[in-house]
């Protein structure tokens, strides 16, 4: 049976290429593995970085019942496909906090806190030197810049640009920083997209303290991006929260001037001001820094929540 390597719901770049890169690396040390993802759309910066290393697609993958599963970029239930609990786990590769799910035996788990999973798996491949394909490579790469944020995030590490600089000279690319702008474009593209897909083109659910609470981020090259649209995504913020919501936590990430406006709708709306020292006005607050959901949004969340 293939072992089926799958990223978080709501899967990113790291999500894509990290399915991509484990799925060959497992392959060539010789265990059979597919990559897979949880979702048949994917976002546009994903699709344009599978487009430009010339690599299929992964197949769409939404129940992991009874499968042998690797999972790559996350272990939270919440972000794992569909009845995750009666599949077997065989493997992790991660850099988030240790989620909720557990394995009945012992299993590959390899997890640091660096900035991307495609960093951890980069350092894979080098230390049980597996030959990394120039495609493969290139989508890791991409994923680095975009976990990073070309560098900026706090989650960025020596070795997230060590990675990137021997991953550019495998996939032939020069210019990384016109690669990133041009990523840049195609993720923070919201003209004619709806307000729905906006919301979830890069969305978590969490459990805080026993709440369940969404955080989505939209990485924008300036907020006048989304001005026109401001209403109908707090519309739509509203539809996902009465879905059984405590709090919904939008993340507008300005990544010229290197901070977050937060879209807040929460049943203690309170519990949110606290976590960032801010007061809410309309429902929003800036954050002035703030580009990592995972290293600065969800942490002051879960000590705010008690979790
Ligand atoms: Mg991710
Ligand atoms: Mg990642
Ligand atoms: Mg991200």
């Amino acid at each position: 049976m293939s072992v089926y390597v799958v990223g978080h719901s709501s899967p990113d770049t790291d999500s894509v290429a990290s399915a991509i890169a484990f799925a060959h690396y497992l392959k060539a040390t010789g265990t059979d593995a597919v990559p897979v993802v949880q979702s048949a759309t994917l976002n546009p910066e994903s699709k344009l970085v599978l487009d430009k290393f010339g690599l299929p697609q992964p197949a769409e993958f939404t129940d992991a019942g009874g499968k042998d599963v690797a999972l790559v970029d996350f272990s939270d239930i919440a972000q794992a496909p569909a009845n995750i609990k009666d599949a077997n786990v065989v493997a992790i590769v991660d850099h988030h906090k240790i989620g909720d799910i557990t394995t009945g035996g012992p299993i590959l788990f390899y997890a640091k806190p660096v900035g991307c999973t495609c960093t951890v798996l980069h350092e894979m491949y080098k230390n049980n030197n597996v030959e990394l394909p120039k495609n493969i490579a290139g989508a890791m790469l991409c994923a680095i810049l975009s976990d990073t944020v070309n560098f900026k995030s706090p989650t960025c590490t020596d070795e997230d640009k060590a990675a990137v600089k021997a991953l550019a000279g495998i996939a032939g690319v020069s210019d990384t920083d016109g690669l990133f702008m041009e990523m840049l474009k195609a993720k923070s593209a919201v003209d004619g997209v709806p307000i729905k897909d906006l919301i979830f083109r890069d969305y978590k659910d969490f459990d805080m303290g026993g709440k369940k609470v969404g955080i989505c981020q939209l990485e924008l090259a300036t907020l006048d991006q989304v001005a026109p649209m401001r209403a109908d995504l707090v519309k739509g913020l509203e539809a996902v929260k009465a879905e059984g919501r405590h709090s919904i936590i939008m993340m507008l990430t300005d990544v010229v001037k290197e901070g977050s406006e937060l879209l807040v709708l929460s049943d203690e709306p309170g519990i949110i001001e606290k976590a960032f020292n801010g007061k809410l006005s309309n429902n929003t607050m800036w954050v002035d820094g703030m580009m990592s959901r995972k290293k600065q949004t969800v942490p002051p969340l879960q000590k705010a929540f008690g979790a």
